[in-house]
C-alpha cells in the first residue's frame, strides 16, 4: 500500500479474546501479526470475564471418559439455537464449523504451552435438551502467576473478582455457610493468598488468567501489541478489498498496512447509548459490566463497508444491581437470585418467572414482562434466613450491610411481608398470597407455575446444602427484605455476519475480500440463546483461530502460485 507508516501480515483490531489466538496462528505459519488496542489495558471484557470457552466434544471431555461428539453437539445446537431466517450468523453450516473448529483451536492452545482443563460439573443452561452434557463443556484457564509477564503485567486488563479464583471456585465459595465444599473452598482460597504474598506469586483467575496466558505467550512469540492504539477506519483499495487500517497511536495518525488481511476483534457497543437507543431501546449504558472500550465503533465502520449486520437487538443479559458504595458500580447478581429462601416479582408483586435459568434467558424474559407489567426494574424478595446464609449484591453472607443501602433506599426492610410490599409500592396481599404460594413450591421442591429447579443447571445455581430442593427454600423468617435489579449485561450479541472463515459478509452474501471478525462484533453463531457457559468467549477464539488460519493459508497459496 502506498503511503502506508507501517506494513504487517495480518492487522488485528482489538485485543479481545480471539485476537491473540489469531496472532499466535499468524506467528505458527512464520508470519507477522500487529494487535492495536484502543485503550490503556489488554484483554478486553475477555480478560475481566469468567473466560470459560463453551468448547464441545474437547480434549479434556475425552480424557475424563464424558461422552460427547460432533453429532451430539450439533444435535443440542439444533435444539436450542435452531434455524431462523433473522439470524444467518447461527446458521447450521456455522454452527458445524464451530462445532468442528472448536476442539481444534483448543488442541492448538494447548500445543502453544496454554494450561487449559475443563470445568468438572457446569451443565449447559438447557441441561433437558437432548445433546446437551451434564458435565458441561466449560474449558477454562488455569491460575496465572502474572509476575511472568514482568513489567507488562500492569497493561493487563484485571478480572472482575479482586481474588484468585477459578470460575467454579466461585460457584462454591459464597456457599461457605451451608456446605462442607463452600467451607473448604474458602480456606483453600484464604491459604493460596496467603502463600503468594509470602512467595511474591500475584496470582489472577479467571478471564485475566486466559487472558494473562495468552498475553504472555504472545509476548514470548515476539508479537507486536500496542495499546492506546485506535483504530479509526478501515482502509480499501479501489477494488473494495480491505488493505489496511488508519489508527490513532498515542494521539498520532498512522497508516498501518496489512499484506493479507484485517481481522476485527473490538468486541461489541453495549457502552454506546446512540446504538443502544437504535437497537435496544429501553437499555442502559449504565447497566454493563463490558471494559469501557465496548464503544462499538468498527462495527459501525464494517457497515460504512457494506457488511450486513443481524441480533443487534441480543445482549447477554445479566441480572445486575446498583447498591451505593459499590467499587464497581455494578454487581452482577445470577447467582444470589437463584438462591433458596428468596422469589423474583414484577413491580405489581408478582412472580413471573423461574429465577433458576440462564442469565440471558432470564433477562429476555424480564424486557418481555415489561411490555404489559412495569418488571424493569424487578424486585428480589428475599428473608432473614436468606440474609444469614448467602451473598447479598456482592457482600459475603450475614455481614451487616453498609447504612447507606438503607438511608438511600437500595434496601427495604421490614418485620412482615404486608410491610415490606408497602415499601416497595405494591399491594400487601398479593405480595402476600406469592410468598405463601412459593413456601408451598419450596416445601413440595416442585415450582407448579415457572417449574424452577425442574433442570440440572437450575439446581447447579442453587445451594446444594437445601432441601428439598437446591433451588427453593421458604421466604418465612422475618425480618423481610427487598432490592431492585436490572436487566444488565456482560456484552451485547449481535453485528455483523460472517460466513465459515470467519469472512464479513455483504447483504448479498459475498465476502468484503480482507475482511475478517470475531467475538462480539459478530452476529453470534449462537443466534439467541446461550447454549452454556462459555459461548461469547468460546466463539471469539474460535473464529480468531478460523480467521487467521484462512487468512495465511491464501497467503501461503498465492506465495506458491507466484
Ligand atoms: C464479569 C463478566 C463475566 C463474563 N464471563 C464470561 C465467561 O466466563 N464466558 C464467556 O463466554 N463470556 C463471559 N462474559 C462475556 C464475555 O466476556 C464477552 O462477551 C467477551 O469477552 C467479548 O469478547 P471479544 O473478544 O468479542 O471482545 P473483548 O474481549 O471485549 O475485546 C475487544 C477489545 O477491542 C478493543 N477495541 C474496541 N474498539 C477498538 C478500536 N477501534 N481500535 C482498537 N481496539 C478497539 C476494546 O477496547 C477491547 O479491549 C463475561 C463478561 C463479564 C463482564
Amino acid at each position: 500500500m502506498i503511503g502506508a507508516d507501517e506494513t504487517f501480515d495480518f492487522v488485528i483490531v482489538g485485543s479481545g479474546g480471539g485476537s491473540m489466538c489469531a496472532a499466535l496462528v499468524v506467528k505458527s505459519m512464520g508470519l507477522e501479526p500487529l494487535i492495536l488496542e484502543k485503550t490503556d489495558l489488554f484483554g478486553g471484557t475477555t480478560a475481566k470475564s469468567g473466560g470459560i470457552m463453551w468448547i464441545p466434544n474437547n480434549r479434556f471431555m475425552q480424557r475424563d471418559g464424558i461422552a460427547d461428539s460432533t453429532e451430539k453437539a450439533m444435535t443440542y445446537l439444533d435444539n436450542c439455537v435452531g434455524d431462523h431466517n433473522d439470524t444467518p450468523g447461527a446458521s447450521r453450516e456455522r454452527r458445524l464449523a464451530y462445532v468442528t473448529q472448536a476442539p481444534k483451536m483448543v488442541d492448538f492452545l494447548v500445543e502453544q504451552g496454554i494450561e487449559l482443563n475443563r470445568h468438572n460439573y457446569w451443565p449447559d443452561y438447557y441441561s433437558e435438551l437432548p445433546g446437551a452434557v451434564e458435565e458441561g463443556r466449560a474449558v477454562f484457564a488455569e491460575l496465572f502467576d502474572a509476575s511472568a509477564l514482568g513489567e507488562a503485567r500492569k497493561k493487563l486488563r484485571p478480572n472482575f473478582v479482586p481474588v484468585p479464583v477459578k470460575s467454579q471456585e466461585m460457584w462454591d465459595l459464597p456457599l461457605y455457610k451451608t456446605t462442607w465444599i463452600g467451607k473448604k473452598m474458602m480456606a483453600k482460597v484464604a491459604l493460596r493468598m496467603v502463600t503468594a504474598r509470602l512467595t511474591g506469586k500475584h496470582w489472577v483467575g479467571s478471564g485475566a488468567a486466559l487472558q494473562g496466558r495468552m498475553f504472555e505467550k504472545a509476548l514470548k512469540a515476539g508479537v507486536d501489541m500496542r495499546t492506546n492504539a485506535g483504530v479509526e477506519r478501515i482502509l480499501t483499495d479501489e477494488s473494495g478489498r480491505v488493505t489496511g487500517v488508519q489508527v490513532r497511536i498515542d494521539g498520532k495518525e498512522r497508516v498501518i498496512a496489512a499484506r493479507h488481511g484485517v481481522l476485527v476483534n473490538a468486541g461489541g457497543f453495549a457502552r454506546n447509548q446512540e446504538m443502544r437507543d437504535k437497537y435496544q431501546p429501553g437499555t442502559s449504558t449504565q447497566w454493563t459490566a463490558t471494559c469501557p472500550g465496548d464503544t462499538g465503533e468498527m462495527i459501525q465502520d464494517m457497515m460504512r463497508l457494506g457488511a450486513a449486520i443481524a441480533q443487534m437487538e441480543e445482549m447477554v443479559g445479566n441480572q445486575a444491581a446498583f447498591p451505593p458504595e459499590n467499587a464497581d458500580g455494578i454487581a452482577l447478581v445470577v447467582s444470589e437470585i437463584a438462591k433458596p429462601n428468596s422469589m423474583v416479582v414484577d413491580q405489581s408483586g408478582e412472580r413471573y418467572i423461574n429465577e433458576n435459568q440462564s442469565y440471558m434467558s432470564f433477562c429476555q424474559g424480564m424486557l418481555a414482562r415489561n411490555k404489559t407489567v412495569p418488571a424493569v426494574p424487578s424486585w428480589l424478595i428475599f428473608d432473614s434466613e436468606y440474609m444469614r446464609k448467602y451473598m447479598v449484591t456482592g457482600t459475603m453472607p450475614g455481614s451487616k450491610k453498609p447504612q447507606s443501602w438503607f438511608d438511600r433506599g437500595f434496601l427495604k426492610k421490614a418485620d412482615t411481608i404486608e410491610e415490606l410490599a408497602k415499601l416497595c409500592g405494591m399491594e400487601p396481599g398479593k405480595l402476600k398470597a406469592q410468598a405463601d404460594r412459593f413456601n408451598g413450591f419450596a416445601r413440595s421442591g416442585v415450582d407448579e407455575d415457572f417449574k424452577r429447579g425442574g433442570r440440572a443447571y437450575d439446581r447447579f445455581l442453587g445451594d446444594k446444602g437445601n432441601a428439598p430442593s437446591p433451588s427453593m427454600g421458604p421466604i418465612e423468617k422475618g425480618p423481610f427484605y427487598a432490592y431492585q435489579f436490572y436487566p444488565g449485561d456482560v456484552g451485547t450479541y449481535g453485528g455483523v455476519i460472517t460466513d465459515t472463515n470467519a469472512r464479513v459478509l455483504r447483504e448479498d452474501g459475498s465476502a468484503i475480500a480482507g475482511l475478517y471478525a470475531t467475538g462480539i462484533s459478530t452476529a453470534s453463531v449462537m443466534g439467541r440463546a446461550y447454549p452454556g457457559a462459555g459461548a461469547s468467549v468460546g466463539p471469539s477464539f474460535v473464529w480468531g483461530y478460523v480467521a487467521a488460519r484462512h487468512a495465511m493459508e491464501g497467503a501461503k497459496e498465492n506465495a506458491e502460485a507466484a
